[in-house]
């Protein structure tokens, strides 16, 4: 099988696998690629615009029209008709609404198209759900991330009391967290799911510095074993 040069990080969400996958990045001085951001524009786009998701009509003509952006030069931005949308799609309603639109086998579709003309001949880092199994099972180094649900619920908790949100209750994260996993698992299309070939990294008892230098270490000598630069 021919390799291509990109690194593909799955795993859930809470799973750390955005900071690791950003770290990674940094540390190997190649692009970083967000594909959960796409997913959270696209819903959140829907979302303003009222648009039907039931209906394959409404959801195709909303495709057609938007103009998706995602800029790598300056902090991977995200931007849909031009608006930046970066922070707005972090909000928690955000998480529930991408889940639901990333069902959408059109959604899917147009997205695994964008993602794979983004990465074309490039190295680069690509974090997601199926990156490793769908958008680029040839990828020549795949990881699949995880850790326990209360650690990735109480990561989630975190991060929402950081961005301001006061009114957050831990016990319904929890459930969110594996009402998301098991939709985002059980899907027909483009499920979560580890890759045969990925090496599977529980952080729940790692510190994140040993996360990125054995991640670093293994991308480097399958680099060197397919002959892929850094
Ligand atoms: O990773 P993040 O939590 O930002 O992703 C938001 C949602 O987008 C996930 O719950 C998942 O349903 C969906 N997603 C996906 N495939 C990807 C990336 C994200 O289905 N490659």
């Amino acid at each position: 099988m021919s390799h291509c040069s990109v690194i593909a990080i799955d795993g859930p969400s809470g799973s750390g696998k955005s900071t690791v996958a950003k770290r990674l990045a940094s540390e190997l001085g190649i692009l970083y690629i967000d594909t959960g951001a796409m997913f959270r524009a696209l819903a959140y786009s829907a979302n303003e615009r009222d648009i039907d998701l039931d209906s394959d009509y409404e959801v195709s003509k909303f495709l057609e029209q938007i103009n998706l952006e995602y800029q790598t030069s300056d902090g991977a931005l995200i931007k849909i008709d031009g608006e930046d949308l970066s922070e707005k799609i972090r909000a928690h309603h955000v998480s529930k609404l991408a889940s639901i639109i990333s069902q959408i086998p059109a959604v899917r579709e147009y997205l695994l198209k964008f993602q794979r003309s983004l990465a074309e001949s490039k190295t680069c880092v690509m974090e997601g759900r199926d990156i490793g199994t769908v958008v680029f099972p040839e990828a020549f180094s795949k990881f699949f991330i995880t850790a326990s649900i209360e650690i990735r619920a109480k990561r989630r908790y975190d991060q929402l009391v950081e961005n301001g949100q006061s009114d957050v209750d831990m016990d319904q994260l929890i459930k969110d967290v594996a009402k998301r996993d098991q939709k985002d698992m059980g899907r027909e299309v483009a499920p979560l799911k580890k890759a045969d070939d990925a090496e599977l990294v529980d952080t729940s008892q790692m510190a994140l510095d040993n996360v990125i230098s054995h991640l670093a270490d293994s991308v480097k000598k399958k680099a060197l074993q397919f002959g892929i630069d850094l």
